[in-house]
């Protein structure tokens, strides 16, 4: 940084000693300086560019080519001066060159992280950015369009308060997005640019209107204070670290999410001010520019509009697939312990709505510890896969609910059924098990089985289920006590039980 410093120092001090001992050619002599100042400029921001990555380097880039403009704005500048001895009172083409450094630099400015992938918004900055720069051709030149006139450029004190906007214009669209707090090289970008536009205004304002009111010439001292914003940003640029462009542009904090849909809208309101401008010419032209800008904007604001929606309709599917994810069990398939007592509690409240019966079985695996210790337990995890789909098969209502309650026991949900047929699918559910015939040797089968509790009737009117499942797991105890394979009632069945 140190020696960026020193080289920017020693430029001016070139600059200065140019002018001073050039004597007669003082004038070639600065330009020589006024030319290399910008062209530094651009050298660095293209130089910062190449160092970053994602949406910094397009800006980055944009700057370099605003800058590559202000270059040739000064080559033209030059020979004007130098070789066509002109004197310059009113706009011409340099200044219309000068003028457009601004655009590239105002989008680099005002596109944001979330606009960088999305292509017909970025299509749509760079028509506004077109028509701003056609805008402000008609309005430097006073020519209009179709109508073969000749050009009236404005003069050059005009010319100074047309510039004078702009550049605060720039200082607004660096500025603005910095209370946003953007983080890493987005931060560095808008601090940079910041500290170039307010210099740039207040140094470039001053030498205009000294230059159009004093008209003074160039090849003097004062041309030496023009080099210090564009030499500020290449020290700037080179010198201050990159920073990391992975980290986000903006946070979600209510300022940063209105800057960040502000920022972009300042193009449209360029557009409209040269609109509205071009009225007090051509009222038909200028009201045309102004729809323009306005279908524009509305364009914008629809096409964004809908990537909200359509990121809504995306998140809210993804909600759904996941809270579908969050009731299943990974292992089988069926509904997992939430899952289940989701499902129970819902189905006790309509049971105690409509009076209608509800049941619920609560299985557990008869010797699975054996299976497990003798074929590993990833045998063991297909059984209970298997177990857990023949058990779902074996379900014929679509209202009846399976669900893993933990390790290998399961729990049935039934509906709109009473003990009896409570009983019916206990049994058929039990004989589907040991017709799947899966080797287990144990004192009581060759086969795995199941044990099953049954309780009926046992929601709890405060809405509690665990009455109801602790009554049929004890049942489920009771099976297990009394032979396994085989299934039991619930003896103390719950409050809603009929006499
Ligand atoms: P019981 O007839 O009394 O139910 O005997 P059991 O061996 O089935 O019961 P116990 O509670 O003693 O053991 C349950 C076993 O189930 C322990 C473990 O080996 C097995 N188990 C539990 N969860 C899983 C699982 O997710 N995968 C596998 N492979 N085995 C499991
Ligand atoms: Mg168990
Ligand atoms: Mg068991």
């Amino acid at each position: 940084m140190v020696k960026l410093i020193l080289a920017a120092l020693a430029f001016l001090a070139l600059h200065s000693a140019a002018v001073v001992l050039a004597k007669g050619a003082a004038m070639p002599a600065s330009y020589v300086f006024l030319i290399a100042g910008p062209i530094c400029a651009t050298l660095a921001c293209f130089w910062r560019s190449r160092h970053c990555s994602g949406i910094a380097r397009g800006k980055w880039l944009l700057v370099a080519i605003g800058f590559a403009f202000w270059s040739a704005g000064m080559i033209l500048s030059a020979r004007v001066e130098i070789f066509l001895h002109a004197q310059q009172n009113f706009a011409f083409l340099g200044d219309f060159i000068y003028f457009s450094y601004g655009v590239p630099v105002l989008v680099a400015l005002s596109v944001t992280t979330h606009d960088q992938n999305f292509r017909p918004i970025l299509l749509l900055d760079a028509m506004q950015a077109l028509l701003a720069l056609v805008l402000a051709y008609f309005v430097l030149f006073n020519v209009l369009p179709f109508a073969r006139s000749i050009a009236h450029p404005v003069p050059v004190p005009v010319l100074v308060h047309v510039y004078n906007i702009e550049n605060v214009v720039l200082i607004l669209a660096a500025i603005f997005p910095l209370l946003a707090s953007p983080k890493g090289e987005e931060k560095a970008f808008y601090r940079i640019l910041g500290g170039y536009c307010i210099s740039y205004a207040i140094v470039v304002g001053v030498y205009n209107y000294a230059t159009a009111y004093w008209h003074l010439n160039t090849g003097t001292l004062a041309d030496v204070i023009t080099d210090v914003p564009f030499l500020l940003l290449a020290v700037l640029a080179i010198g201050v670290e990159v920073g990391c462009s992975e980290s986000p542009q903006f946070g979600a904090n209510p300022v940063a999410l209105f800057v960040n849909n502000a920022s972009p809208i300042l193009f449209t309101l360029a557009v409209l001010a040269l609109g509205a401008y071009l009225t007090t010419k051509t009222l038909y032209l200028g009201l045309f520019v102004t729809c323009l800008a306005l279908v524009t904007y509305c364009l914008r604001a629809t096409i964004l509009q809908s990537r909200y929606f359509s990121v809504q309709l995306a998140l809210h599917e993804a909600n759904g697939k996941l809270e579908e994810l969050s009731l299943r069990d990974p292992l089988t398939g069926v509904a997992n312990r939430r899952g289940f007592e989701r499902a129970l509690n819902l189905e006790c409240e309509r049971a105690e709505r409509t009076g209608e019966p509800l049941s619920l079985l609560m299985l557990d695996i008869d010797y699975f510890k054996v299976l497990n210790d003798r074929n590993g337990h990833v045998h063991g995890d297909e059984c209970l896969v298997g177990i857990a789909t023949e058990l779902e098969n074996n379900l014929n209502r679509s209202s009846d609910t399976i669900a893993r309650y933990g390790g290998e026991e399961f729990a049935v949900v039934l509906p709109k059924t009473d003990l009896e047929g409570a009983k019916r699918v206990a049994e058929k559910l039990r004989s589907a098990v040991l017709e799947l015939f899966i080797p287990n040797e144990t004192e009581m089968s060759d086969f795995v089985t199941i044990s099953v509790g049954i309780a009926a009737y046992g929601c709890t009117p405060d809405g509690s289920i665990n009455a109801f499942v602790d009554a049929a797991d004890k049942a489920l105890y009771a099976a297990k006590r009394n032979g396994r394979n085989r299934f039991e009632i619930a003896v103390s069945l719950g409050v809603n039980q009929p006499s």
